[in-house]
């Protein structure tokens, strides 16, 4: 598991300025879930901490490391989207294993990650399936255990359960829950939803306008919220 650390980070897009200098450390095994409102520049951030977007200024340290020159693939982070692109021609160990073999994991290592992933995710009895063949809340899971294959330090969930129904997403969530206990790694979470902050994060950041309104416990942030902005969205009768 690593840590991480974002300094002073800036991003503009042409003349707007999105983060507007985001500071915060999480610590090895810590479960930070950020929320805000659209277009607050919660995605964006991500993209910076996976190395799929470069910062205007300010720097990300992973595990210690300066990561600013470090493509994607070599930040040892995994990225699960709301948005799960899984290969319809492909099963479902199909593509769970397709990154390792890319990554050059050996036959037998291969295929006892995807095992292990697929017994932690509910998923071996589905593992000869298809896309096509699955539920939306099935193929979540499958697109969470083609990350947990690769065995990341550090998981970025961008509003993972946003395509789910009402049922699913509390599914989806303990299971998510239950990864963090079971893996021991850290995990980094977007979310616009106040039950899933709540009850997943050791810590809330509570982003608006590009700048960090506010970081803290949940239970903290709902007793002492520093501002209307985090009392409303927490919702706490300041
Ligand atoms: P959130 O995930 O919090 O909804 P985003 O990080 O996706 O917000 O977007 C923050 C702001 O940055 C939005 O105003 C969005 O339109 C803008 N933005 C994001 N990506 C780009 C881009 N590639 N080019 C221009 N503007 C962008
Ligand atoms: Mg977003």
């Amino acid at each position: 598991m690593h840590s991480l650390k974002l300094s002073r980070i800036v991003k503009t897009f042409g003349p707007i300025e999105v983060l507007k200098g985001v500071d915060l450390e999480v610590k090895p095994g810590e479960f930070v879930v950020f929320v805000g409102p659209s277009g607050c520049g919660k995605s964006t951030l991500m993209r910076i901490i996976a190395g799929l977007e470069t910062q205007t200024s300010g720097t990300v340290e992973i595990g210690g490391r300066n990561v600013d020159a470090t493509v994607p693939a070599k930040r040892g982070i995994a990225m699960v989207f709301q948005s799960y692109a899984l290969y319809p021609h492909l099963t479902v160990a199909g593509n769970m294993t397709l990154a390792l073999k890319e990554d050059g994991v050996p036959k037998a290592e291969r295929e006892a990650r995807v095992e292990k992933a697929a017994g932690l995710l509910q998923l071996t009895p589905l593992l000869k399936r298809r896309p096509a063949e699955l539920s939306g809340g099935q193929r979540q899971r499958v697109a969470i255990g083609r990350a947990i294959v690769r065995e990341p330090q550090l998981f970025l969930f961008d509003e993972p359960l946003s395509n789910l129904d009402a049922a699913l997403r509390v599914a989806t969530r303990l299971e998510i829950a239950k990864l963090h206990r079971t893996l021991n790694a850290t995990m980094i979470y977007v979310t616009h939803d106040q039950v899933e902050a709540m009850t997943l994060a050791d810590r809330i950041v509570i982003l608006n306008g590009g700048t960090v309104q506010q970081v803290g416990r949940p239970i903290d942030l709902y007793n002492r919220p520093d501002n209307l902005f985090v009392a409303g969205f927490i919702g706490s009768p300041k």
